[in-house]
């Protein structure tokens, strides 16, 4: 395995990033002036000082935006209006992109080349929202007789909290925010703990832009305090998550209680198919992009591949052998592929599920340790076979650089293998029949299956999961209209039909 360090002392950081909430159009500190510091997973270095926020900070930012939408000053602007604010947002963001990606990096442990394509990426989610704030629209029924017009409105839904986690901080809360704006609604945001810097910058970058004071709020934290007081607050109408399955749920529970909308983007268990006539070479680096990219920490990673029997034992040498030379290490090495893992926590998440294949009997036929390296936190990818689909392994979602390998005899087998978990957010097929990749994807319980590809988005497509993948759809058309709620207009055409008249 290949293990990449900068040979050299310079810091990773000029200095710690020193962000600030952003509260009812002011950069301020918490009310109880409290910080937490932040050190890079990879550098054990302080690389973050943050405000450390409390329930009366999410009070305080909850109120600004209500105000900010009950008084119109963003909702009655036309979508053109807001759309030349989102631009200017885009823009702000394509400024800043290499100081956005070294945070993003340093926080998370990813490598920086992929930050910066992540935060350019958001650029484009921008530009697409903006779009969507001017075609934004109705529907009108002139086909219900003579006498009536139906005109249905969309109304912006109110305020929107927004809880995001520590994988792919800017991106996730660039699937979310811009559309809500585009839509008209007003927001409070509460970004993970580990990684609140990205969040912090596009908070400068919104004032810059003119977003209007109280339209967007972000309040610094944890989730219990400050997280759970946005969920339970009568004045939020929709709580947008993106997060662990375990605390979707208990959000879920909780906005149930006052019957918010609730928007969820959760976990994944996500299969590759790979039938004996796939493009093998095509196959085997998706095979090894789809576990490894981002350490494993994305729930849209492929964590386990489905292998035809006749091929099993062959295709998995030749993916273990690309997986010897995928290299990992220090972030801001320009070859890395494979960065730190984002937190202790999640370093013994990664460990535990090896442990249990390894007492459920599956192999471990490459990696499954930590790498002992002097400073951060790294694991080597790993490949596990033998798995059984009743294992762990081959049912929970480990966010690691971990892959296990299960085989199959026929398609309708291997379909069985896929739906059978509780996850459902995405998938691949790899074969070079047209029959096997359509009878796949119309029968896999995902919100997307790639055929002969892994892991490409486009902001125009839908983004989600089936089952405790999450409820509701990011990105496409969907994105701004699950931000709105739906009104129906009756207009009467001439005179009305009596219903009936009193004798005379
Ligand atoms: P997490 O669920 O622990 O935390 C997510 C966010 O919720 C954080 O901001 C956290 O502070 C907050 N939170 C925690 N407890 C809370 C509470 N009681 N009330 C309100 N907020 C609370 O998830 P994580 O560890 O940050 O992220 C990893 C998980 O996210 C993985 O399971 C992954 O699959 C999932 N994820 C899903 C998607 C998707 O789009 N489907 C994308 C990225 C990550």
């Amino acid at each position: 395995m290949k293990f990449l360090n900068l040979d050299n002392n310079v810091p990773v950081i000029e200095k710690p990033y020193q962000g600030q909430m952003l509260i009812d159009g002011e950069l301020c500190i918490s009310q109880k002036g409290k910080v937490t510091e932040r050190k890079s997973p990879a550098h054990d270095v302080v690389v973050g000082i943050y405000p450390d926020g409390s329930r009366e900070d999410a009070e305080r930012a909850v109120n600004a935006a209500r105000k900010a939408f009950d008084n119109g000053i963003w909702s009655n602007l036309s979508g053109s209006e807001r759309a030349d604010v989102l631009i200017r947002v885009a823009e702000g963001i394509a400024d800043r992109v290499e100081e956005m990606a070294l945070i993003e990096s340093l926080e998370t442990g990813k490598p920086l080349t992929q930050a910066r394509g992540e935060v350019s990426g958001c650029v484009d989610l921008w530009k697409y929202a903006a779009a969507l704030a001017r075609t934004l629209h109705g529907e009108s029924y002139n086909n219900l007789g003579t006498s009536t017009l139906g005109v249905v409105m969309r109304q912006p839904i109110g305020v929107v909290a927004m809880i995001t986690p520590w994988n792919f901080p800017i991106w996730i809360l660039s699937q979310k925010l811009p559309f809500a704006l585009a839509a008209g609604c007003t927001t409070v945001i509460k970004p993970s703990e580990l990684t609140n810097g990205t969040t912090l910058i596009l908070g400068e970058i919104l004032q810059q832009a003119g977003v209007p004071k109280g339209v967007v709020n972000i309040v610094t934290g944890l989730g219990p305090a400050v997280g759970e007081p946005l969920v339970t607050h009568p004045h939020i109408d929709m709580v947008s998550f993106t997060g662990s399955t375990r605390v979707g749920r208990h959000i879920a529970a909780e906005a149930g209680r006052s019957l918010k909308k609730v928007s969820l983007e959760l976990g994944g268990k996500n299969p590759q198919i790979i039938f004996p006539d796939c493009d093998w070479k095509a196959a085997v680096d998706a095979v090894v992009f789809g576990v490894y990219f981002n350490a494993g920490e994305c729930c849209n990673g492929g964590s386990r591949i489905l292998v035809h029997k006749d091929i099993a034992e062959r295709f998995t040498l030749d993916v273990i052998e690309r997986s010897k030379q995928v290299p990992v290490g220090d972030p801001l090495h320009p070859d890395v592929k494979v960065g730190a893992i984002t937190s202790e926590a999640q370093l013994k998440v990664i460990q535990t599920a090896i442990e249990n294949a390894k007492a459920d009997g599956a192999y471990i036929r490459l990696g499954g340790n930590r790498l002992p390296t002097e400073k951060g936190m790294f694991i080597e990818p790993t490949v596990i076979t033998n798995v059984k689909p009743s294992m762990s392994v081959a049912r929970e979602e480990i966010f690691g650089p971990v892959l296990s390998v299960l085989t199959f005899d026929t398609l309708e087998e291997a379909i069985e293998i896929a739906n059978d978990t509780s996850y459902g957010l995405s998938a691949a097929v790899w074969s070079k029949d047209i029959d096997i990749c359509l009878q796949a994807a119309r029968e896999i319980n995902a919100g997307t299956v790639w055929v002969n590809n892994f892991l490409e988005g486009f902001p125009e497509l839908p983004f989600g999961g089936f089952k405790a993948s999450g409820i509701g759809r990011e990105l496409g058309i969907a994105a701004v209209e699950d931000y709105t709620e739906q009104k129906t207009v009756q207009l009467h055409i001439g005179e009305r039909t009596n219903w009936w008249l009193p004798k005379t």
